[in-house]
């Protein structure tokens, strides 16, 4: 790594010799355990955090409840301009923290700078936004009475997140929570705390110029225990978890039981149709990229292709001799396509469900398997595989996160195709290729895709900040990012206010003293 310019890029980002992992802002706790991040990239020791303590627990909650006070009495477009800021360091700071996301997580350098970039255009989003927190003004059935909605802000936010995004997904939630004036505590994956320390470290430094109190951006560290301590805790009414299903049934039992509120991003089980009008040259890059970007740990990334029996073979050929093209190793080397997994655990996840897809009847026609040799020391380096299946078998209606793509054979009308990509418990992406107007409306249709995601002539991993992110059924069904996902940083309030001399009541009621 050092030939890419990492040493450089750690101490650019402040993580040099670091020895904690709790923090308000410009305040750091020692705290615990520690936690030490190994690049999957070459194995090598990145540095260590602290795991958060009950009693620094403790400070960080209640220094975020006092900073809430201050921080929801300033102006929007004020707490708009923070965020301005915030994003004009990620543009000075985007090479070095695109570096150590591909570093720590294992991305290639192009997505690594791509999820920066997607920070940077949350911002700007958010920015905008910090001028539009409109409610509405509603007509009301009484006269001499105004109604309207305002909304309000809701106070802490407890954001958890996946390793796989392990920068964007904490400014997806917090670029919009403080322009909402809210005030967020991140717990991020203990597979990428490093880069939790980075992302805190640039926002304390805008924070501190702009004289702000402790409490607006804190981060604990530290596994599923320290999760709980939010999920558990009434003084924080709302939950974002991004993560597994596993993760997110009980994080939303857990917050529901106090009445807290949660946004769940869950798993995927994502599938691209192919009609017999496909058009090759949209299908192949858009699946490939689909399947093996990012090593197949996207939440998006492609795990079944529904083929129309008629173009199957042609579509099988295509896909098969693109992945002979595929360079993998160091992701920090731009000339290679596919980096390594996260750690050994999820290797053996992917080896495993190889093993069940054959066991089942699956009929490899790609072969997986682990790399070995010079540049693969970690150990974390795999092929990735193409199985043709069938949609009923076990490993194929789980989320394995891991580059497997199962092929699978459709006869007759889309509906059809359709009625498979549903068959599955996830519903996050989904995708058809077509040239033909009908297939690709109905797919769209009420009676067409269950997710929350439904692309026509593109694949179904790579979203764009502007459109609401998330899907439904075990996907968790939360929203983040675009369109009007910020309300749900927010809390309604109904308004009415009677300007007249009477008190008529709703429904005509009458009820004279
Ligand atoms: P994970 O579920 O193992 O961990 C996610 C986070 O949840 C971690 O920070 C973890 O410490 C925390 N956590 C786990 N159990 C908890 C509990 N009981 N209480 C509180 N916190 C708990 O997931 P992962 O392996 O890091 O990430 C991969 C998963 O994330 C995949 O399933 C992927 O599809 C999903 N994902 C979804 C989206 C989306 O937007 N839908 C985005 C990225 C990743």
């Amino acid at each position: 790594a050092k030939d890419f310019g990492m040493d450089e890029a750690l101490k650019q980002l402040g993580l040099k010799d670091v020895n904690h992992g709790t923090s308000t802002g410009n305040k750091w706790f020692k705290g615990g355990e520690e936690i030490a991040s190994y690049s999957p990239v070459d194995g090598a020791l990145i540095g260590k955090v602290t795991t958060t303590t009950k009693e620094d627990y403790e400070k960080v909650i209640t220094t975020a409840q006092d900073a809430f006070l201050t921080f929801r009495a300033m102006p929007a477009p004020q707490r708009g301009e923070i965020v301005r800021q915030f994003g004009n360091k990620l543009r000075e700071l985007k090479e070095p923290l695109g570096k150590l996301v591909s570093y720590e997580m294992g991305k290639s350098l192009q997505e690594g700078y791509g999820e920066v970039q997607e920070m940077i255009d949350i911002c700007d989003f958010a920015v905008g936004l910090s001028r539009q927190l409109n409610g509405q003004t509603i007509p009301s059935e009484r006269a001499g009475h105004v109604m309207r909605e305002q909304w309000h802000s809701i106070g802490i936010v407890g954001i958890i997140s996946a390793f796989n995004f392990p920068v964007a997904v904490w400014a997806w939630n917090t670029a919009l929570a403080w322009v909402c004036g809210d005030v967020c505590v991140w717990k991020a994956s203990e597979k990428a705390p490093m880069c939790a320390v980075a992302c805190q470290n640039i926002i304390a430094g805008v924070l501190k110029e702009n004289n702000l109190p402790e409490g607006i951006s804190a981060i604990i560290n530290g596994d599923y225990k320290v999760g709980e301590m939010m999920t558990k805790d009434t003084r924080i009414p709302l939950i974002s978890a991004t993560g597994s299903t596993r993760m997110g049934r009980i994080v939303g039992a857990t917050v529901a039981e106090r009445f807290g509120k949660s946004l769940l991003e869950l798993g995927g089980n994502n599938a691209i149709i192919i009609t017999p009008t496909a058009d090759l040259k949209v299908v192949v890059p858009g699946a490939v990229f689909g399947a093996v970007g990012t090593c197949g740990q996207r939440c998006t990334s492609t795990r079944r292709l529904i083929i129309h029996e008629s173009v199957y073979d042609k579509v099988r050929d295509a896909i098969v001799g693109a992945y002979k093209q595929i360079v993998i190793g160091n992701p920090l080397d731009e000339n290679n396509h596919v980096g390594p997994l996260i750690d050994k655990e999820s290797v053996n996840t992917y080896l495993s469900a190889i093993e069940k897809a054959k066991a089942e009847g699956g009929n490899v026609l790609v072969e997986g398997g682990v790399l070995e040799g010079k540049g693969y020391e970690s150990g974390c380096y795999v092929k990735p595989a193409i199985i043709e299946a069938e949609n009923s078998f076990a490993i194929v209606q789980h989320e394995t996160f891991a580059p497997i793509l199962y092929l699978m054979k459709y006869s007759g009308d889309v509906e059809n195709a359709i009625a498979v990509q549903n068959g599955v418990a996830q519903g996050l992406s989904s995708a058809i290729m077509t040239n033909e107007m009908k297939e690709a409306e109905k797919f769209l249709s009420f009676a067409g895709s269950d997710c929350g995601i439904a692309n026509v002539n593109i694949g179904t991993s790579g979203a764009e900040i502007g459109g609401a992110f998330g899907g439904e059924k075990e996907t968790g069904g939360g929203r983040e990012s675009g369109s009007d996902a910020w309300k749900v940083y927010m809390r309604r309030q109904t308004n009415t206010v009677n300007y007249s001399d009477e008190l008529p009541l709703a429904q005509g009621i009458k009820f004279d003293l």
